[in-house]
């Protein structure tokens, strides 16, 4: 494959970001690759394993001369690191993210980038519970999507190559609006990890069990519960408090749907119990359908499930 942007500019250096840079490589997509991250930690181990071509010391520094720069930190910080790279972004260079929700960073982005930069939202929906500068890996995006949330007005084609970019990189990409975005990822992501966390916290707090006995018998849906329940806290963190609305409309229905469960058990309405787990069990067979996971008896543990 050739070269699609002369030269990429990470600002974080995590997941996500760590597996773009492999997949870039993977691929000859980048002239050259500049990273950054917050701590001198990050930058020493992106620099000692060859995450990038430079790993600099500022966003600021990164943002300068690049002709994509990719915001790959946690949601509720992107607005400053905006903030701090504006003045230094090429004319008619694009800044597009990765983050997990996306009206809440188009309002906290948006209004920094310059009228002569693209600004292109995005999201990957491919992760793992890891984190950090060592976790990525050039296939977490091989067959997955990524949503692209272009804002109105934005040049068609600087849509277009960053749409070519995740492709190249393996990825299917879709575009949506943002409120669509937040909504979708309400149910298909934010919510259920919520209820993860929950669960596993529940079971912490539940002391009749002991804590070697939630351990050592863990069965599968708990175990695949604590996977969820693993992830990064502030990412998570970040992810509740900008996408709010969703996340609490999606946790209501749960209630409502939770208490329906609860009072089938109480009264004993088997009918309503198995023709609801039907159903939940269809929705199952389309996500394998369309090759967003295995029917392998070990679902979830694998490698960027
Ligand atoms: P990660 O592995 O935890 O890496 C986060 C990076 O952001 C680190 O390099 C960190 O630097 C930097 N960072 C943290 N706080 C910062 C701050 N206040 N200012 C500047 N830089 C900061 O995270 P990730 O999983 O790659 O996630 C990055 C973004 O992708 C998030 O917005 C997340 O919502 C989104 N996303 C994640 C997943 C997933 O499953 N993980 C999937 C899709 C999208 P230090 O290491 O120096 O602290």
């Amino acid at each position: 494959m050739s070269v699609i942007y002369d030269r990429v500019a990470l600002i974080g250096l995590g997941l996500i970001a760590g597996s773009m840079a492999l997949a870039m490589r993977r691929g000859g997509l980048a002239g050259e690759i500049v990273g950054t991250a917050r701590s001198a930690e990050t930058r020493a181990i992106a620099a000692e394993i060859g995450l990038a071509d430079r790993v600099v010391e500022s966003a600021a520094e990164a943002a300068l001369g690049a002709d994509l720069v990719v915001l790959a930190m946690p949601v509720g910080a992107m607005g400053a690191i905006a903030a701090e790279i504006a003045s230094h972004l090429k004319p008619g260079a694009t800044v597009t993210d990765v983050g997990s929700v996306k009206a809440a960073v188009i309002r906290g982005v948006g209004p920094h980038v310059p009228e002569a930069v693209h600004f292109i939202p995005g999201h990957p929906l491919a992760g793992t519970e890891h984190s950090g500068p060592r976790s990525g890996f050039a296939e977490l995006f091989d067959n997955r999507w990524c949503i692209l949330v272009p804002v109105p007005d934005t040049d068609r084609d600087a849509v277009a190559r960053l749409r070519h970019l995740w492709e190249a990189m393996g990825a299917h990409v879709d575009e949506m609006d943002a409120a669509h975005h937040d909504l979708v990822l309400a149910v298909t992501s934010h919510a259920p990890h919520l209820i993860a966390y929950t669960m596993v916290g529940v079971a912490e707090h539940l002391r009749q069990v002991t804590d070697r006995e939630v351990i050592q018998y863990s069965a599968a849906g708990f175990r695949d519960f604590t996977r969820i329940a693993a992830s990064d806290p502030t990412m998570w963190r970040d992810v509740f408090l900008n996408n709010k609305e969703a996340t609490l409309d999606i946790l209501g229905r749960f209630n409502e749907e939770l208490f329906a469960l609860q009072r089938a058990i109480r009264s004993g309405d088997g009918d309503f119990l198995f023709e609801y787990f039907t159903q939940t069990r269809a929705i199952r067979r389309g996500i394998i359908d369309a090759g967003q996971d295995t029917d392998a008896p070990d679902f979830g543990r694998g490698r960027g499930s």
